[in-house]
């Protein structure tokens, strides 16, 4: 809800509160004291002078009014005077000796009186409650909906997206064609007996785009898509995760023909045993159990098909892929260089491009990139036009967008001092290890520009293909250039420094994976020793507890081992590559960024003049190696 509803909201019960108040003044002051208290009413000293006179009739001692009328006299509607009551010891005295037949009355009010008493207060408040009670089932959330799912609020939207929408997923929508030609015409699948698979499963790493298919499935067929994420199933109160999973199956057999998305499902669809180990969370389990009774529990062919998208299929629960749940999986990869291009082209659909930007070039220094990320860059290639006011978006645009997409925004205080010449060194010793090194990367440009992710440089390889496979020797000069940095700051401060710490953990990653996973090692074989995926859950150090101690010693030893080959590697190259390190640093410290160009040229250079590059005044600076 946004706030400006909020507000209103808010200004509306303010409203009805004033109302109430306003009605129980009412009640009181124009119906209760004509209707009870219509009697004149006069001073206490009134009261006494009447009753030494002998006019007093008769008396009636209430709590602390004293009601009386006086003889032969009628004033007001009943007659009645009253008078407010003093405390006063001598007036049953007072009233023997006037002999005035009197009595008291007793403290009890009437029925009516008593009731209209009780209720009376409690009135503002139920007019309170009952319009905040409206307000909040018309709203569909809060307290009063929480078993109501949270798919209601959108009625089975109709999305009108369209495959061509969606780039680069050629195969993954080959094979919902098919279930959108279910969609659109159920009777020619049932009049031949063709059951459709229940539940397709979308699985891809983030942003290729599964949510965007799965929407585009239900615009192509032209059907309701109830779309929900496995997160809001499992609530804070207990019970309410299979109750909305009842409710979601009710609305959509309703809806038929129809779509229902349930996305990330793996926060509900989490394997059973593995959670269990955790302590259990018996609401996702409720959920979970809830949504498979759903599933096996209407017939095929009601014409609602099941979509759910997961980045994990490894963790799901194996009851929910088998046949009639989603016994159908469609891959969602992420985009080749023509699907990379595919997706440039509709992000860019609506862009005034100027006629240096090149698309396909574009999509070839992209490998790896999911669709969401060139989605991004596309928007912030048209912000950076925007910002420059620019008629056109050009290539420049593209470029930097890429940059700050892969490393951030660029905050705008340079370094300087010590730390400029630390980094400027560091950032030269990883492109310099990228650029000896076979198997690597070319260097696309180096930064010593602090980013907003908190690098305070930054050294951007750009693959030259797509990637599907790495061979050992790849992934070892990976590490060797991931070590570059922290090789260079040995090799010309004799120390390291913090700043290497995040390639330290990256490089480590590699070598466990090679070890555990990859089977490199020779002294392991190649045997998996990582946790099968998804039991990390069970908190463990090093996931399994299967291995002996050895092993893992072992385990640990060689990936010791791996990195500290990587890093003797780079302090070879660096070290024979001296004079281009001090010679790749000392620009960066004056022009702050380098294209990969300029550094493969100036590796040239010096490897052919030898030492005689000039070293300026960092070449004093070499200090011990180690
Ligand atoms: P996922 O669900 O796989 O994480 P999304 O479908 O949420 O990814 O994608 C996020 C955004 O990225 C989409 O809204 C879209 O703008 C863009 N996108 C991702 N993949 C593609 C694609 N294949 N074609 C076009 N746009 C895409
Ligand atoms: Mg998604
Ligand atoms: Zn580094």
């Amino acid at each position: 809800m946004d706030p400006k509803r909020k507000q209103k909201q808010m200004k509306f019960s303010m409203g009805y509160m004033l109302i109430a108040l306003l009605v129980v003044w009412l009640f009181n002051d124009l119906i209760f004291r004509p209707l009870f208290i219509s009697e004149t009413e006069v001073t206490y000293s009134d009261f006494l002078r009447d009753l030494e006179a002998g006019k007093v009739e008769h008396v009636s001692i209430g709590g602390d009014r004293i009601l009386f009328n006086l003889r032969n006299e009628s004033t007001g509607k009943t007659g009645l005077r009253n008078a407010v009551r003093v405390d006063d010891p001598q007036i049953v005295e007072r009233l023997l000796k006037a002999k005035v037949p009197f009595e008291a009355q007793s403290q009890a009010k009437g029925l009516v009186e008593a009731l209209l008493g009780w209720v009376l207060p409690f009135l503002p408040l139920l007019v309170i409650w009952y319009f905040f009670y409206k307000r909040m089932s018309e709203g569909g959330a809060g307290v009063m909906s929480i078993g109501k799912s949270k798919a209601q609020e959108i009625h089975g939207e109709l999305t009108g997206i369209k495959f061509s929408n969606v780039g680069g997923v050629g195969e993954a929508e080959v094979e919902l064609r098919e279930i959108i030609d279910y969609l659109k015409e159920p009777s020619r699948f049932n009049r031949l007996g063709a059951k459709l698979p229940k539940g397709v499963l979308l699985v891809g790493p983030p942003g290729t785009g599964k949510t965007l298919l799965a929407k585009a499935t239900a615009g192509e067929a032209g059907v309701p898509f109830f779309f929900l994420t496995g997160s809001s199933f499992v609530e804070m109160f207990v019970g309410v995760g299979a109750a909305r999973v009842r409710d979601l199956f009710e609305q959509a057999k309703r809806k038929a023909p129809c779509i229902i998305f349930i996305d990330e499902i793996d926060a509900i669809g989490q394997a059973r045993s593995s959670v269990a180990a955790v302590g259990g969370n018996s609401e996702r389990e409720n959920t979970l159990n809830q949504l498979l009774a759903e599933m096996d529990g209407f017939a095929p062919n009601t014409g609602v098909v099941i979509m759910a998208a997961t980045n994990r299929p490894e963790i799901l629960d194996q009851a929910l892929l088998r046949p009639g749940r989603f016994d159908r999986q469609v891959q969602v990869v992420l985009p080749s260089e023509s699907g990379r291009l595919e997706i440039l082209r509709i992000h860019t659909r609506e862009m005034p491009l100027d006629q240096d930007v090149s698309l396909e070039r574009l999509a070839k220094v992209t490998p790896g990139f999911s669709g969401a990320d060139l989605a991004n860059i596309a928007n912030e290639a048209s912000l950076l036009a925007v910002r420059r006011k620019g008629e056109s978006v050009t290539m420049a645009d593209f470029d930097l967008a890429i940059e700050r997409v892969v490393a951030g925004l660029q905050r705008k205080t340079p370094l300087s001092g010590e730390v400029r010449r630390k980094v400027a060194y560091h950032e030269a010793g990883h492109a310099l290890a990228a650029h000896y090194l076979p198997h690597t990367d070319p260097v696309h440009k180096v930064s010593i520009i602090p980013t907003a992710k908190g690098a305070l440089g930054y050294t951007m390889q750009m693959p030259e293909e797509d990637r599907y496979l790495i061979g050992e020797e790849e992934l070892r000069s990976r590490m060797a250039v991931m070590l570059g940095g922290r090789a260079a700051e040995l090799l010309v401060f004799g120390e390291a420094t913090t700043g290497a710490a995040n390639d330290l953990e990256r490089v480590t990653e590699v070598a466990r994976r090679m070890v555990t996973e990859f089977g490199m090692s020779s002294r392991l074989g190649p045997v998996r020793y990582a946790a099968p995926a998804g039991m990390y859950l069970q908190g463990m150090a090093g996931g399994r507890s299967d291995l002996s101690p050895e092993t893992i010693a072992c385990i640990d030893e060689e990936i010791r081992q791996l990195v500290k080959e990587s890093q003797e590697r780079s302090l070879d190259i660096l070290r024979k590559h001296e004079t281009a390190l001090h010679e790749v640093s000392r620009i960066l410290q004056e022009e702050e960024i380098i294209s990969g160009e300029r550094i493969r040229w100036i590796a040239e250079e010096c490897d052919r003049n030898g030492v005689s590059v000039p070293g300026g005044k960092n070449g004093n600076d070499v200090g011990g190696t180690a």
